[in-house]
């Protein structure tokens, strides 16, 4: 990967960036330059400047990521400023425009706020707009797709495209978006309601998460989908090989979400790789059940790295 790069664009880029900084879990290893653009010149710039042959991985919130020890070649892409905006649409003010680095917290407000319903479940998901789409994300019935109208991207090649549900094929915890595509904004239409009435949908939400998932831990949510072959939920998959008992160094399930990966303080993307990789091992050994990954990991691992 070329030093040149810092001198080839505009973009801000930070060196040897430590990914650990930016995961929900606190784990990966440094990236060989994370690009911070504020606005869509210092994006075009970075994009131009890319050799093609370099990786580019695109980092929301890092909420549903893990983050390997050792290197993430290439450019990590993080979108802040000019991509943290919602705004209703004037001419149709059931629409809610939402640029792809605005929080689901903060979308899921603005909508209320408009007396817009149909975004209440983002309350509780601590991604961004852009992860939400990607991920298809969702909880308590509601799911990203559902009211979405359009998404806009960039492709690497510096092209502007607008993508349409029906093109992207989102189905549980997953679409269909390019990956070679950058999400800039999305569109959501939603319906008129009253922001009281909103607002207590949304309580009721954020009171049942409390409840029944992990509060201020490091942790990336769900690790595995819920399987489609099976009436049983991961939870309950990983409860019956004693996941929520087990731990591995510094790594553990959670004992009020077993399906939950914790960083229980220091604790390596290694430890918490290989904790989880054990209880998917044991599902599959005892239920037959190929337990699938709904976190995201990337890079490569500390001996990867130094061979
Ligand atoms: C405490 C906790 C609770 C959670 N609860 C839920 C839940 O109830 N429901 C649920 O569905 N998920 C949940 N998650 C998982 C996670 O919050 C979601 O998957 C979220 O949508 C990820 O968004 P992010 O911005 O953090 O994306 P990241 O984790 O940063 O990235 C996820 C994926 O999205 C891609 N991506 C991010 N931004 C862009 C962009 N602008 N353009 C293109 N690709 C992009 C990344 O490349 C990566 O492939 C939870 C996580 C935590 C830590």
């Amino acid at each position: 990967m070329t030093q040149n790069l810092l001198h080839q664009t505009s973009c801000p880029l930070i060196p040897r960036a430590p990914l650990r900084e930016h995961t929900w879990l606190g784990v990966g290893g440094p990236a060989d330059f994370l690009a911070q653009p504020q606005n869509q010149e210092q994006l075009l710039s970075l994009l131009n400047a890319l050799e093609p042959s370099t990786p580019l991985h695109i980092i929301g919130a890092g909420s549903n990521l893990l983050v390997r020890d050792g290197d993430v070649k290439g450019v990590v892409l993080s979108l802040k400023g000019s991509w943290n905006y919602t705004r209703i649409d004037p001419l149709n003010p059931h629409i809610l425009e939402v640029g792809a680095a605005t929080t689901d917290m903060n979308t899921a407000r603005a909508a209320r706020n408009a007396g817009l319903s149909g975004l209440e479940f983002m309350i509780g998901i601590p991604g961004t707009i852009g992860g939400a789409i990607r991920m298809n994300a969702g909880c308590f019935k509601g799911e990203t797709s559902q009211c979405l109208l359009d998404v806009s991207t960039l492709s690497r090649d510096g092209t502007f495209h607008t993508l349409y549900p029906d093109q992207l094929q989102f189905a549980y915890r997953q679409s269909q978006i390019p990956h070679d595509h950058i999400i800039l904004k999305a569109r959501f239409s939603l319906q008129h309601d009253d922001p009281e009435l909103i607002q207590e949908r949304m309580k009721v939400i954020s009171k049942e998460r409390q409840k029944n998932q992990p509060q201020a831990v490091k942790t990336s949510g769900s690790t595995f989908k819920n399987p489609t072959s099976s009436h049983l939920r991961a939870w309950q998959l990983i409860e019956g090989v004693g996941g929520r008992e087990r731990s591995y160094g510094n790594a553990q399930f959670s004992h009020l979400h077993c399906n939950f990966l914790i960083n229980n303080g220091n604790a390596s993307a290694h430890e918490l790789e290989h904790l989880a990789l054990s209880v998917q091992k044991d599902v599959l050994n005892t239920s037959g059940i190929a337990l699938e990954w709904e976190v995201i990991r990337w890079g490569l691992s500390q001996e990867e790295t130094s061979q």
